[in-house]
Parts: structure tokens; C-alpha cells; sequence
């Protein structure tokens, strides 16, 4: 069909159909007589750039709509990238298997420094081995284990959603992943086991004296009673997050000196309890995990992949952090009353505050997962 067709049927005019084409979001052939062509489909199409103009879209925004019609989708809010929601979707997605990646990362190189420190030679070489490169790893292990396993269950999940009715049919593979998620936090030891291992380990080795911990709390003491900031010039534009991460350890620390002051006796009974400080010390290893890796990785590749790892991080801990306070305050809720819980509230006062905009934030970094993907992100 010819232009002015084109317009009628649209109630667009030819200028701003041309203005369109100019911007890449209509395109047209030449006829055999020089006259720009239109498709049938070029009709929705601008029927849907007209309809989200009036609703205030910008040109440039109508873009992702445009490109899901011409994908071949019925809708052109029916693709991930043309709805918000779904971008922040696929930001949270991204940045959870970003932080998921850090911490099994992290964890492994651990493991693998402690056994090339040691002497394969050496008569004792095996017992060490397991001692010291695997069964020094259970905290961070058992993290690993619920950590990955419920992003696994999140971002399958989200998946399914993102596609709706297809996601739920087997003519899709995403219902797959979905089912076969759901086992990871049943065998290899299940989610509830590993969140209980996590606090009887830490107890047990502040029992042995084999983490300084007394040493740690003295000093927590001192820093909250000083109001004291625990910053790093080095970590640069992730200064903030550094510090979030380092006052969440404290707290994490305090409530569990309080519990076990309050009833170490009955504490391995009050599986409530270690379920919250469970998730706390998981939360925090996750925190103290991304903050470092992104600083570790700052300078390797490109300036916008450090960018996007920055946002990472950043909407990782401006969420986490406030949800370690919260646990805290429920602990501290169930077993204290009138003063007390009062003065230990105080603590909240510790943590920083990090407002962020986390909208444009995951906006931009959805976007950038859609334009390249985020392999080079990952970088290790
Ligand atoms: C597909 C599949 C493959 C498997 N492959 C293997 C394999 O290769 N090798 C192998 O050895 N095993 C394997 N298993 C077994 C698997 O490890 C167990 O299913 C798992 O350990 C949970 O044990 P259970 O099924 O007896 O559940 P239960 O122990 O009965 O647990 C039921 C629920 O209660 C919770 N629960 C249990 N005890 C406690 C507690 N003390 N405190 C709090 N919560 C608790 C559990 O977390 C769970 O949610 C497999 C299982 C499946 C389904």
C-alpha cells in the first residue's frame, strides 16, 4: 500500500510516517514506479506507535514494542523487553546468579589455595586435605548449597512466568528447568538441613576457640558504642556497600552473642531461630561476596561491564542489607521485651541508610542483558 493509504487507515499523517521511517521504526520498499510500499502488518504497527505516543511514550520507547510485532508476537507488549516488569525480572534474575556466581567463585578459590598449600608428600596429606580444604568450607558450602539452589528456583520460576501460557507447556523448555529446579533443594542435603548446619557450625567453633570471636565482639562493642563508620577509601564508588556489608557481619554478630547468652543450652532446639540467624550469615557471605568481586574485577573489561556490575552489586546490597536488620529485629522481637529490646534496637542505628534507584537501575541493566547478554559481565 502506498503512503497516503498507510495514513488513512491509521489516522497518522505522511509527515510523521516519514519521521518514523527515519527513526528506523517503520520500513517501506520502492515500488517498480519509485513510490514508497507498505506492508498489511505496517498497520498495527503504527496503530501500536500512535497508541503509546498518546499514552506518553517517547519515539525512542516505542522502539522495544515495535520490534516485538515485527518478531511475529500478536502483542507488542508481549516480548520481556517491551514491559517494565519484566525487565525488572530479568535485572533481579541477573543479579542473583551475578551474586550466586561471586560466592561459588570465591568459595572455590578458597578451597583450592588451601589444598595447594599443602604438601602432597606429606604423610598427613589426605587427612589435611579433607580437614582443611573441605571441612573448613562447611559454612560457606552449606550457604552455597541454599543460595544457589533457591536462585535456581527464582529464576526458573520467573521464567515461566515471563512467558505466561507458553512457559507452562512443554512446547517451551523453560517448564523443564522449572521441574527439575525443584529437586536442588531436596537431595544433597535439603535446604532446612543446611540452614541448621550453618549456626551449629559457627557455634561449634566459637566453642573451640577456632574463630576469633571474642576478640571480633570486643571490638563490635567498641565500634557501636563509638557510632564508628567502618568505610574504605578503597572501595571507591562501592564505599557504601562495603560498609553495609561489614556493619551486617557486626549485627550478625551481636544477635548471636545475645542468643547464645541468653540460652546456648536450648538454642540447638530453637530451630526457628537458626533458620533467621541462618539466613542473616547467608546473607551477609552473599553481600561481603559481591562487593568483592566487583571491586576484584574493576578495571578487567570494558567500562560499561564494570557499570553494570556496580548496578549489580549495588541493587544486591541496597536490598540485603535492610533484610539482615530485619531478621535481626525479629530475633531480638521474640526474646526481648520493654528496655532491653530497646536498647538493642539501637542497633539499627549502625546501618547505613543506601537509597538508590533501583527502578532506573534495573531498567538499564535489563536492557543491557537483552542488547548483549551478560557473558562478558561474568568475567572471572
Ligand atoms: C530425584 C532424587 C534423587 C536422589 N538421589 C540421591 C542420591 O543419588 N544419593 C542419595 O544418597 N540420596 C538421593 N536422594 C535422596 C535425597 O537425598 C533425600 O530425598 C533427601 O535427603 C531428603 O530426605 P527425605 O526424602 O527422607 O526427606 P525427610 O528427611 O523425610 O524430610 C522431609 C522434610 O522435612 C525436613 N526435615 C527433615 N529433618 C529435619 C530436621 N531435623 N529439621 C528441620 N527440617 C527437617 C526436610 O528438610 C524436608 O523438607 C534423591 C532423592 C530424589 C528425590
Amino acid at each position: 500500500m502506498r503512503i497516503g493509504e498507510l495514513a488513512r487507515r491509521t489516522g497518522v499523517s505522511t509527515r510523521s510516517l516519514r519521521y518514523y521511517e527515519q527513526h528506523g521504526l517503520l520500513r517501506s520498499r520502492r515500488g517498480a514506479n519509485g513510490y514508497r510500499q507498505y506492508a498489511e502488518e505496517d498497520v498495527r504497527l503504527v496503530s501500536e506507535i500512535r497508541a503509546l505516543l498518546g499514552v506518553g511514550f517517547t519515539l525512542e520507547d516505542t522502539r522495544p514494542f515495535v520490534d516485538c510485532l515485527r518478531s511475529g508476537h500478536d502483542k507488542g507488549g508481549s516480548c520481556p523487553e517491551s514491559v517494565a516488569v519484566y525487565q525488572r525480572k530479568l535485572a533481579e534474575m541477573a543479579t542473583l546468579i551475578y551474586v550466586a556466581d561471586s560466592m561459588s567463585y570465591r568459595t572455590a578459590g578458597l578451597m583450592d589455595d588451601a589444598a595447594h598449600a599443602l604438601d602432597p608428600n606429606a604423610p598427613d596429606y589426605q587427612e589435611r586435605l579433607v580437614r582443611e580444604s573441605i571441612e573448613e568450607y562447611t559454612i560457606e558450602a552449606s550457604a552455597l548449597k541454599v543460595f544457589g539452589t533457591e536462585t535456581l528456583d527464582f529464576v526458573a520460576d520467573e521464567a515461566l512466568q515471563v512467558l505466561g501460557g507458553y512457559g507452562f507447556t512443554a512446547e517451551y523448555p523453560v517448564e523443564r528447568h522449572y521441574r527439575d529446579s525443584r529437586i536442588n533443594r531436596i537431595f544433597e542435603g535439603t535446604n532446612e538441613i543446611n540452614r541448621l548446619i550453618i549456626p551449629a557450625t559457627l557455634l561449634k567453633r566459637v566453642g573451640q576457640g577456632a574463630l576469633p570471636f571474642t576478640e571480633f565482639l570486643e571490638k563490635v562493642d567498641r565500634e557501636i558504642a563509638e557510632g564508628a563508620s567502618w568505610g574504605s577509601e578503597k572501595a571507591g564508588a562501592l564505599e557504601r556497600e562495603y560498609r553495609a556489608a561489614e556493619v551486617s557481619k557486626r549485627i550478625v554478630a551481636y544477635i548471636t552473642r545475645l542468643l547464645v547468652e541468653k540460652s546456648l543450652a536450648s538454642l540447638k532446639d530453637k530451630q526457628q531461630h537458626l533458620e533467621i540467624l541462618s539466613n542473616m550469615i547467608i546473607e551477609v557471605f552473599a553481600m561481603d561476596s559481591v562487593v568483592a568481586r566487583t571491586l576484584a574485577l574493576k578495571g578487567h573489561g570494558s567500562e560499561s561491564d564494570d557499570q553494570l556490575r556496580l548496578m549489580m552489586t549495588k541493587i544486591y546490597v541496597a536490598a540485603t542489607h535492610e533484610s539482615v536488620l530485619d531478621g535481626a529485629r525479629k530475633l531480638l522481637a521474640n526474646e526481648f521485651e520493654g528496655e532491653e529490646l530497646r536498647k538493642h534496637l539501637q542497633l539499627e542505628d549502625i546501618l547505613p541508610k543506601i537509597p538508590m534507584r533501583t527502578i532506573a537501575a534495573k531498567t538499564k541493566l535489563a536492557e543491557a542483558l537483552v542488547a548483549q547478554g551478560l557473558g562478558p559481565v561474568f568475567l572471572r
